[in-house]
């Protein structure tokens, strides 16, 4: 992020506006809805104004003369559209005496850029892409205008007027910040957006009697744990539901496969726990975890437990499940994308196939020790896909199992390395190659796919195009 959005009070000065044409009228037209008084320097002399009331009118100052030579004093920001040496000019003057300047269409002499904008009211969101396209910002934009409700403005302006009331009288942040939270998500929230503000007054004031916000109170104690899959590590593949519980959540216990980009999805002031198996170094254990999950819900918190991929697919989420049902805590369940699936669909390996492949096995194989353990008679079935998870190190075992199934060393196998994620790396060949694969895919983790389904994949193709090309190159 080089570009910080930030939310400028337009009453704190006028603005000073350079240039003429359409876009600067529209630029004259957005800031004056929104309250700007205007400095401006029309400088090709066309004034016309369409679309601007009166009053609006009334908050323009006409410049005249060199803009260059314009009066700053008490300026907050700068616009200029000038062709020619103009832009850069005043940009350099507005930068001499630290004004925001932007230039209209030049990056490099802007110190602010404009973000596309959803307005309504109170509620304004701001979307940038740091200048690059605009194009992008704007479909953002549609996405962001159909998710909002349309009153969501009020509903914010609604709060805002009664804030101060009950703020005073809930004391602590936590507390009152689960009131509010009610106010939004509850039925109050939801007679604003229907536009039905009367009646949600009326809701709302009625809660000033000290013993129903004591109810409140005990109702913050009710902590809980939400065990959420994180998906394989691209953070749009969160599903709404476990992005929400991030949102919403006091503390966070996080695993060694949860990524980066899928933490910064996390409210703002929630604590994160690392909770996993670092480099070397062991984690805290099973037990431990445990008790982490239950004194935090038991301290009232909201606390989620954020696991790679899907906590009930080799995640031992059923042990934590176990755990909480035990202590008699409040849990619930958000299911997530397993590694296995992120990888068939990033490769394009369908893991079903009409004729060809009828049934799946997830299987686990950590160590050499838990491939011993695997009945691999069960593995026979050729229309079977073998979906392997920690299998790396176990590769030559699943590779000597696989062949006492009487699977063919010639069965199409991948190894499908950090998939979803900006460095994911595949590997393609045939089951007798496995262990030589599994080197080259630079470290993991990664999802071994065994089965004739990987012959469809997108790196197998790419694969059999370049021996191709080889061939023809020999020949
Ligand atoms: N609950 C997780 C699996 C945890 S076991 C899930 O449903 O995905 C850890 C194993 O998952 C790793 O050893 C690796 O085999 C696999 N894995 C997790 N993330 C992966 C990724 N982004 N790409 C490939 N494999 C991954």
């Amino acid at each position: 992020m080089r570009y910080l959005p930030v939310f400028l009070d337009l009453r704190t000065g006028p603005i000073l506006l350079i240039g003429a044409g359409e876009l600067v009228r529209a630029k004259l037209r957005l800031l004056l809805s929104a309250g700007a008084r205007i400095r401006w320097y029309a400088i090709d002399g066309d004034h016309e104004l369409g679309g601007v009331t009166r009053e609006q009118a009334a908050r323009i100052e006409r410049g005249a003369g060199d803009p260059l030579a314009a009066d700053l004093s008490g300026v907050i920001a700068v616009l200029c559209a000038g062709a020619g040496d103009l832009g850069p000019a005043m940009a350099a003057r507005a930068r001499a005496v630290g004004l925001p300047v932007n230039v209209m269409d030049d990056l490099v002499h802007s110190s602010f850029i404009f973000p596309a904008i959803v307005d309504r009211g109170d509620v304004v969101v701001a979307i940038g892409t740091g200048g690059s396209s605009p194009v992008l910002a704007r479909r953002i934009r549609e996405q962001i205008e159909a998710l909002l409700p349309a009153r969501i403005g009020d509903l914010a302006n609604f709060i805002g007027r009664f804030r101060k009331t009950f703020n005073t009288r809930i004391a602590q942040f936590p507390l009152r910040r689960r009131f509010w939270e009610r106010v939004v998500d509850g039925p109050i929230g939801a007679l604003v957006l229907a536009g039905r503000e009367a009646e949600a007054e009326y809701e709302l004031t009625g809660i000033v009697d000290p013993s129903r916000y004591a109810g409140a109170q005990a109702a913050g104690a009710e902590g809980r744990v939400t065990l959420v899959g994180a998906g394989p590590g691209d953070p749009d593949l969160l599903t709404i539901k476990a992005l929400r519980a991030l949102q919403d959540a006091d503390v966070v216990f996080y695993d060694e496969l949860v990524t980066p980009e899928i933490l910064d999805r996390i409210r703002r002031d929630a604590s994160l726990v690392p909770v996993g198996r670092r480099v070397g170094k062991p984690g805290i254990g099973q037990d431990a975890i445990n008790t982490l999950l239950i004194e935090a819900a038991q301290a009232g918190q909201r606390a989620v437990r954020l696991k790679g991929g899907d906590p009930f697919v080799f995640g031992r989420g059923g042990e934590e499940v176990q755990a909480l049902r035990d202590a008699g805590v409040a849990y619930s369940v958000i299911p997530g994308i397993s590694a296995g699936l992120g990888a068939a669909a990033q490769f394009e390996v369908p893991l079903t196939y009409r004729h060809e492949a009828l049934r799946i096995t997830f299987l686990t194989a950590h160590k050499a020790k838990d491939a011993d353990t695997v009945d691999w008679s069960t593995l026979t079935d050729v229309k079977m896909t073998v979906v392997v998870y920690m299998g790396m190190t176990a590769a030559p075992s699943v590779l000597a199992g696989l062949l006492k199934a009487g699977r063919s060393p010639q069965t199409p196998v991948g190894v499908f390395a950090r998939a979803t994620r900006p460095d994911a790396k595949a590997a393609v060949g045939t089951l007798s190659e496995l262990p030589v694969l599994v080197e080259q895919v630079d470290g993991g983790p990664a999802i071994l796919i065994i089965g004739d389904v990987v012959a469809h994949s997108a790196p197998w193709r790419e694969t059999q195009l370049q021996q191709l090309l080889m061939q023809v190159a020999a020949e």
